[in-house]
């Protein structure tokens, strides 16, 4: 077997990010770009992508952690987001459920049959409130082509046809409040973003989280996995397919502001406030 050439594989990333940063026109000169930074191998690549393109393409870097508060877990990767926005000299903005919500991802792990709904939730909304108060024009996130396939999947599974319109490599601004986000890594596959870090020996934190099993998300991943070993290129085959098919076309959603926090939300009351409510108002919460 030919063994990688570090120096070509490099390229080929770039390339392929560059490829659909240019095609979709995700940054513009000026923008200040947010990424979404969470220690792990998508997330880092995506910063080293974009600090390697500030001065070519003229935009402003910044980076934001979460802290869910999953112990044993994302402390590490916080830790790990830290040293690498220190060495590529990249400012960090922290924030975290605890001060957000008042409660960490581990206490209200007995109340949904599996966590990352909420999980979910939270931390778009607050990626999305602290890249606002940041002046984000844009929030980078690292979502590679197997995540893509998984929420396309995942979507096509429960009828969501609603959420279609939050496919693709660019979100349009459909609010003054809502940041649009971007996704450089778009059409990397998963496996060559460990690739990358393996053999750049990038420090990046490989663990997985521990509640990843109890999500739909998981069982999609390790189906397209094993197709993917038998039918080399079935994943890159369904990213067309969607592609093809539902040409991205964004439908006109009604969005306005949470009667609550103003944020964001095509409902009277956003989800994040709905859930914190939900939670706040049950005995189980681990307290
Ligand atoms: Fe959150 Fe689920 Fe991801 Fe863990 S796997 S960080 S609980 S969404
Ligand atoms: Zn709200």
């Amino acid at each position: 077997m030919k063994s990688l050439d570090p120096y070509e594989f490099n390229q080929y990333i770039m390339n392929q990010a560059l490829e659909v940063i240019t095609d979709y026109k995700l940054i513009k000169p000026k923008d200040k770009v947010a990424v979404g930074l969470s220690g792990g191998k998508d997330s880092i690549l995506t910063l080293h992508i974009l600090a390697g393109l500030v001065d070519e393409l003229d935009f402003e870097l910044v980076a934001i952690s979460i802290d869910e508060g999953i112990s044993g877990y994302r402390n590490k990767g916080i830790d790990v987001a830290r040293s690498i926005a220190l060495k590529l000299d990249i400012e960090l903005v922290e924030g975290s459920f605890i001060e957000e919500f008042g409660f960490t991802l581990d206490d209200i792990t007995d109340l949904y049959p599996s966590v990352c709904i909420p999980c979910g939730v939270f931390r778009r909304y607050l990626l999305n409130k602290i890249s606002n108060k940041l002046g984000a024009d844009k929030l980078a996130t690292g979502h590679n082509l197997d995540d893509e396939i998984q929420s396309f999947l995942m979507s096509f599974s429960k009828a969501e046809l609603r959420r279609f319109s939050k496919f693709g490599p660019k979100l349009d601004k459909i609010h003054p409040k809502l940041v649009p986000r971007i996704k450089p890594l778009w059409k990397i596959p998963e496996k060559d973003v460990g690739i990358w870090a393996v053999i750049n020996g990038v420090d990046v934190h490989f663990a997985e989280c521990p509640y990843s099993h109890t999500s739909l998300r998981a069982k999609i991943k390790n189906y397209l996995n094993q197709l993917e070993s038998e039918r080399k290129g079935t994943k890159l085959s369904i990213l067309q397919s969607f592609s093809k098919t539902f040409n991205f076309q964004k439908k006109e959603i009604i969005i306005g502001q949470c009667k609550k926090c103003g944020e964001a939300s095509s409902l009277n009351i956003c989800k994040a406030c709905e859930m914190v409510h939900d939670i706040r108002n049950h005995n189980n919460i681990k307290k």
